[in-house]
């Protein structure tokens, strides 16, 4: 899911400011803001009480299904037609994906009201880790399961870097390196030996924006295997 945080509500405040908005619709999202606990129905009744609280007029608010789904963020866009016409903007409290779903959706000025931090793994209620950073062009074949892209903080391919000390890492040092635990992983597994140096990443896999197409079966910017081959990966 995608993690996002509460945006300095200074910010917000300036950004509504500037166009003179007095009036403002809230937006949030059914989905990731809601487990993050940053976007849900609590979160914006939060937010409606600070604009409140500064003098503004809230016209409404609705958390959406899924923020970043473009007909259910039009269809709700649409249920509260109304309301939205009344506001001078829009505060969207989900990822920027939504933000940018909700700014399709209406001609209003549509500010974001959190920040986007990550793709996050949910490792219990409330406690969230990036594991992945979708490169396009995984390695986890050869790394155990462990990306290093991600839980390496300098992102090494091959490791460990010089700084590790006694199996820790040296910039999250209360941290495991991550290339320890990759090399114990695989040596549990009997796949050191075959281990060889991981090649650099093929960064062209990550053209942007990404876009997958189901019906005409195309991915942008994603080169076919036989393209690929071992030597380029
Ligand atoms: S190697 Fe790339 S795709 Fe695989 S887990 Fe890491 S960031 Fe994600
Ligand atoms: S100590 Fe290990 S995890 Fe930390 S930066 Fe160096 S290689 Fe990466």
């Amino acid at each position: 899911m995608i993690i996002t945080r509460p945006r300095e509500w200074d910010r917000i405040i300036r950004n509504l400011d500037e166009i003179g908005a007095r009036k403002v619709f809230i937006m949030g999202c059914g989905q990731c803001a809601t487990v993050a606990r940053t976007g849900g129905e609590d979160e914006l009744l939060e937010a409606k009480s600070k604009l409140e609280e500064q003098g503004r007029e809230v016209t409404g608010w609705a958390v959406g299904e899924v923020a970043c789904h473009s007909g259910g963020t039009r269809l709700e866009a649409r249920r509260n037609s109304g309301s939205i016409d009344d506001a001078d903007a829009v505060l969207v409290l989900s990822c920027g994906a939504g933000v940018q779903t909700v700014a399709d959706a209406t001609n209003k000025p549509v500010f974001p009201g959190l920040e986007s931090a990550f793709l996050g793994n949910v490792v219990r209620h409330g406690i969230f880790e990036e594991r992945c950073q979708m490169c396009g062009d995984c390695v986890l074949d050869v790394t155990a399961g462990i990306c290093p892209v991600t839980t390496c903080p300098k992102g090494l391919l091959n490791g460990p870097c010089g700084g590790m000390w006694a199996g820790m890492c040296e910039v999250l040092t209360d941290h495991e390196c991550a290339h320890v635990r990759i090399r114990r992983r695989l040596a549990e597994q009997g796949r050191i030996a075959a281990q060889g140096i991981v090649p650099p990443k093929d960064f062209s896999a990550k053209l942007k924006p990404g876009s997958v197409n189901l019906r005409q079966g195309r991915e942008r910017g994603r080169k076919r295997d036989s393209d690929i081959g071992e030597a380029g990966r």
